[in-house]
């Protein structure tokens, strides 16, 4: 239930435009969250939306995708067990700095005279744009535009094309184009533990500068964590006017600094280039040597071979990934059309930003937009940005599960300090390691082991990428389903049942708990899905199973035990309520006092202490109800309602990963209202600052849930059975129009979903067979298939 508006108005009027977000005039009020929102990455490289002058910043950011210094967690009392090493993500090379000066006058937009502003985060060609007219103390115009990019195809590189034009007169312009390491790094330590938490000192030491021609170089590494970074610009001057530069190199510090004689209508563009590079390996000379050759790759190029090669990118994800509404109800929705289009392709755009060249490393759960939870990987990755990736970018996809085996020694090991067999995922990780540093709403979910084994069986169906589930996929099944074997056990008191006490499950509300309804139904999936894999593998492929063999030391009888376990699984149930009960004691709980909870006393952990909150019937994000979601076929239509009508009161969506659930579960039994509501404050999450944290970073995992939510909540999607199929369901007041393309083995179908019909057309591939409610169909390219949407009373 709504306690409070999820929904607030938009924190800063951007117009509806479905390919832009746009900011019409500079708002320093809204510097931070403008920050985030106009952030450009590729998943591996980041950059908050800060200004190219240097300045005004709130938080400024630049972030490489794994790249972190340690530090000891230092508990006040420790314990066996604990994470002992954190792990943050560094605030790396500022490297997009230009400062512009006319007749010495600093272009510094909170003081400047501006005739127009505009600054676009530009979805389509994948750049953010700016155009501006500054009229100096002196009345010169000067019109400065600008376009950056975080390149998608070539992965360590940036480029700004940067180009001032007097308009009247003449003047002495210098633009100063310029990088600076450790101006700031994780300034955090606020009550908020959301928060990063702050560095002492210096993160990155200097190895080596140089600089030559214009090009400028700059090496550091981190102390503890001892990887290396790279940083190289070169800027490069084109005018009519006459000029020179200087330039300057020293630790920290790079400056060319161009001084220009401007006349009037002579256009000056300065094209910078910036390159980034790190290891965990190479020596400093070598880095440097490394990110030259990509620097005279990209130079030889030139900003508008760099800017078409994104626009090709963009063009080709937007083919196989755009969802488009048409027809929107505004009176229901309290949007426009084009908001709607505008939110939806915002969300999807950041994924990509967040993920895209996110090459066997992991998508931090602000992507590369801020600092906040320390740049660490958790199970949004698995649970809500992979669904939306495998059906649209299943390289991608692929990529996020190889990451995850490649640190399955380290989880081996986790299992091992744990007491455990097996395998055990850390709940919050960079480096593989787990860096939870509060165990009961860390180390203690589990349920990540299952949540990336539910994405791995969802992968290898969709894609039908068999040589991964056998060569990388089996061996961590085959770990989790031992973890989980060891984890539970057959309980007496539960009638023989098998039982997983201690844990804690989804909603971080209620920790340290025995049988968590969701972590037991997903570790169910996990134990069946090893079990089936394994055997499949013993009687298909000897070769496989002979190597699965060797690297786990896996006995014959151990697939039938986890078939046991999992048909014996124990799944709560309460006759008088006929709902799940989240887990042992949650029914016993007293009910939190909705009544008397300010509105402005969320989110609850901000002002409770966590046992206040832990003794109490009340939930900070979708459990049971996200349970019902993933294992759709498990649970009837009417076990559904039942579950989301007693949850839902309860629910205080406190995460943002809740409202997209309870969204789908809304619209899957026929709550229109709510699927609405719940619908709009996911999709407008960040774009209207539902959390009032946005200037921490972008939600992540909101962003890809309200891809579910359209494909699986109102498109009616479904593949818990391996068969890809469809209910979509039509209110008889609503008019509109979904569409949406699904990759699916190689193949792309595209779903329209209209008011008197849906249509299914394969728009790559030879023949597909989908589910139309319960009804096969077969489609070619040439017979796209028509039918008649079944309608919701
Ligand atoms: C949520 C977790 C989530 C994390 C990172 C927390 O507030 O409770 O489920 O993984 O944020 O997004």
């Amino acid at each position: 239930m709504l306690h409070h508006e999820r929904l607030r108005p938009p924190s800063h009027g951007y117009p509806a435009d479905e390919w832009n977000v746009i900011e019409t005039a500079f708002h320093p009020e809204f510097l931070a969250q403008l920050e985030t929102m106009l952030a450009l990455g590729n998943g591996y490289l980041g950059m908050r939306g800060c200004p190219e002058e240097g300045g005004p910043n709130a938080e400024n950011g630049t972030f490489i995708n794994g790249f972190y210094e340690t530090r000891p967690i230092v508990y006040g009392e420790d314990a066996y067990g604990f994470a002992k090493t954190g792990q943050t993500i560094c605030n790396v090379t500022d490297s997009k700095i230009i400062k512009l000066f006319v007749d010495d006058e600093p272009f510094w937009l909170p003081d400047a005279k501006l005739l127009s502003y505009d600054r676009r985060l530009n979805m389509k060609s994948g750049t953010l744009d700016r155009e501006i007219l500054w009229e100096t103390p002196a009345g010169k115009q000067v019109s400065i535009k600008s376009r950056r990019l975080i390149s998608f195809t070539e992965r360590h590189v940036a480029a700004i094309s940067y180009s001032v034009t007097l308009l009247n007169g003449q003047a002495f312009v210098v633009l100063s184009s310029e990088m600076r390491a450790n101006a700031q790094n994780a300034r955090g330590n606020s009550d908020d533990p959301r928060q990063t938490r702050a560095f002492s000192g210096r993160v990155l030491h200097p190895q080596t500068n140089y600089s030559k021609d214009r090009r400028i170089v700059l090496c550091h590494a981190t102390r503890k964590s001892r990887q290396m970074l790279t940083c190289v610009t070169e800027s490069a001057l084109e005018t009519v006017c006459s000029h020179n530069y200087k330039i300057v190199d020293s630790e920290d510090f790079g400056q060319v600094a161009f001084t220009i004689d401007a006349r009037a209508g002579c256009p000056i563009q300065l094209n910078k280039y910036m390159v980034y590079h790190t290891s965990h390996t190479a020596s400093a000379e070598e880095l440097c040597g490394r990110a030259e050759w990509t620097m005279d790759r990209v130079t030889n190029q030139g900003f508008s071979q760099l800017l078409s090669s994104q626009e090709q990118y963009m063009q080709d994800f937007w083919g196989r990934s755009d969802v488009r509404v048409k027809d929107i109800r505004q009176d229901r929705t309290k949007r426009t059309t084009v908001e709607i289009q505008q939110a939806i392709r915002f969300n999807l755009f950041h994924i990509l930003q967040a993920s895209a060249r996110a090459d066997e490393v992991g998508v931090p759960a602000k992507g590369l937009t801020g600092q906040a939870y320390e740049g660490h990987y958790f199970w949004d990755t698995e649970i809500y940005l992979l669904p939306f990736l495998t059906y649209t970018s299943p390289r991608i996809a692929r990529n996020l599960l190889i990451f995850r085996y490649n640190t399955l020694s380290q989880a081996r090991a986790r299992a091992r300090e744990l007491g455990h067999r097996g395998a055990l995922f850390p709940w919050r990780t960079i480096s593989g390691e787990d860096a939870s540093a509060y165990y009961a709403a860390g180390t203690a979910q589990y349920h990540i082991n299952a949540d990336i084994m539910y994405a791995l069986r969802k992968y290898a169906l969709a894609t039908g990428d068999e040589a991964f589930l056998r060569d990388c996929g089996a061996e961590m099944l085959v770990e989790t389903a031992r973890l989980w074997l060891d984890l539970g056990f057959y309980s007496q008191a539960k009638g023989g049942k098998f039982c997983i006490n201690s844990v804690t499950g989804p909603d971080e509300y209620n920790t340290v708990v025995n049988n968590n309804a969701y972590t037991n139904l997903m570790a169910r999936e996990n134990l069946r899905y090893a079990a089936e894999t394994v055997d499949t593998l013993r009687e298909t492929a000897k070769d496989a199973y002979a190597a699965l063999v060797h690297k786990t030391a896996l006995e014959a009888c151990e697939s039938k035990a986890w078939r046991s376990a999992a048909d014996n699984m124990y799944v709560p149930f309460d006759e008088k309520l006929k709902i799940i009960p989240q887990d042992d004691s949650f029914l016993d709980r007293e009910p939190w006092d909705f009544e008397n909870t300010p509105s402005d006393h969320y989110p609850l952990l901000l002002f409770f202490h966590p046992l206040n909150i832990y003794r109490k019937q009340v939930i900070k994000q979708a459990d049971v109800v996200l349970a019902m979601f993933l294992l759709g076929d498990a649970f009837s239509a009417e076990t559904k309602k039942r579950n989301f009508d007693f949850y839902d009161p309860l629910t205080t969506g406190d995460s943002s990963l809740s409202s997209c659930v309870e969204a789908i579960i809304a619209a899957q039994t026929g709550d229109v209202e709510k699927a609405i509501k719940y619908g709009m404050a996911a999709l407008l999450m960040d774009l209207a600052d539902v959390g009032g944290n946005v200037k921490d970073g972008c939600h992540i995992a909101s962003m890809g849930g309200t891809w579910m939510m359209l494909a699986y909540g109102f498109g009616g999607m479904r593949d818990n059975d391996g068969v890809l199929s469809f209910c979509p369901r039509r209110a008889p007041q609503d008019n509109a129009v979904l569409q949406f393309p699904v990759t699916y083995r190689g193949q792309i179908l595209e779903i329209d979903i209209g008011l008197e019909k849906v249509e299914y057309k394969l728009r790559q591939g030879e023949r597909l067979v989908i589910r139309h409610e319960t009804q096969d169909l077969e489609l070619t390219r040439e017979r796209p298939v028509a039918v008649r949407p079944v309608s919701r009373r």
